[in-house]
């Protein structure tokens, strides 16, 4: 798609009156494509739809939000690609800005041009399968982010830039109404409370793997739960209840689940069911 990437972004905000990231094309060599909801509520609340592609995020507004129901075809309008930095951006859009309103990052994850996935992990062809499948006006895509699973499709219409976002069958197929669940994937924040809470902003590239593919080391050693005085807040920690039972490290390596205890034993035996 031969566009000008981030003009018309650039033109529609001020970016002394918005928290709203600046412009800034944002390469990554390697690792996989990005794909982001965020829940915008401006006049009208509605869900933004996007898939990062050539150091931009292609954008979509979907009124009602997508769907885990294949039946539910959810009408997408494309808007002004963003920057990548965007993926990550919560907070509140001032009044009288462009797009006023609160914004939460409502699911993120990582996506893959095709149906079958087989392009998470070759970014040059997963780039080029889906500028030009876009292009042809149907793209087929698997996500795997925290809401939304598995395999879509956004169609193009007849009408300009409207685009329909449709769940393709497959295990992760449900009718139960996904956008019920409103909480930031990030924060745990509802877009209501953001004029109350203060947001932290976390770098865009945190949200998907971005380092460098190493093989997984021999031994690892998890953190062991330890005694202390009594709880705190600090930045880095979160906090979760001690559970008897098996401490479990699970790897994936190529398709093959591996399962060690925390002194490296092999622990596949004992978990049949998801080892085998
Ligand atoms: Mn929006």
């Amino acid at each position: 798609m031969a566009r000008t990437p981030l003009d018309e972004y650039s033109k529609k905000r001020a970016f002394e009156a918005t928290p709203e990231p600046a412009p800034a094309l944002l390469r990554h060599p390697a690792g996989p494509l990005l794909f982001v909801v965020q829940q915008h509520s401006a006049r009208r609340l509605h869900y933004d739809f996007r898939l990062e592609c050539d150091g931009v995020l292609l954008s979509w507004a979907v009124p009602r939000g997508p769907s885990l129901d294949p039946s539910e075809k959810r009408l997408a309008v494309q808007t002004e690609d963003h920057p990548y930095a965007y993926a990550s951006f919560e907070g509140v859009i001032p009044p009288g800005q462009y797009g006023a309103g609160e914004v939460i990052v409502w699911d993120c994850g990582v996506y893959s041009p095709d149906e079958g996935g087989t392009a998470f992990h070759d970014r040059a062809a997963a780039e080029e399968r889906g500028r030009r499948d876009l292009a042809a006006g149907k793209l087929a895509f698997e996500l795997r982010g925290e809401k939304l699973k598995g395999s879509f499709a956004l169609v193009k219409t007849r009408e300009a830039k409207q685009w329909l976002l449709i769940k393709h069958k497959d295990r992760f197929v449900t009718t139960d109404d996904v956008t019920r669940h409103g909480r930031s994937v990030l924060t745990g924040v509802a877009v209501e409370d953001l004029v109350a809470v203060p947001v932290r902003r976390l770098p865009a590239e945190r949200l998907v793997p971005t380092g460098r593919v190493v093989s997984v080391p021999a031994k690892l050693a998890p953190m062991l739960a330890e005694t202390g005085e009594s709880a705190f807040e600090r930045e880095g920690w979160m906090w979760e209840p001690k559970l008897d039972g098996y401490r479990v490290l699970a790897i994936i390596v190529e398709g093959r689940l591996h399962l060690r205890s925390r002194r490296g034993l092999d622990l596949a035996r004992d978990f049949p069911a998801l080892a085998g």
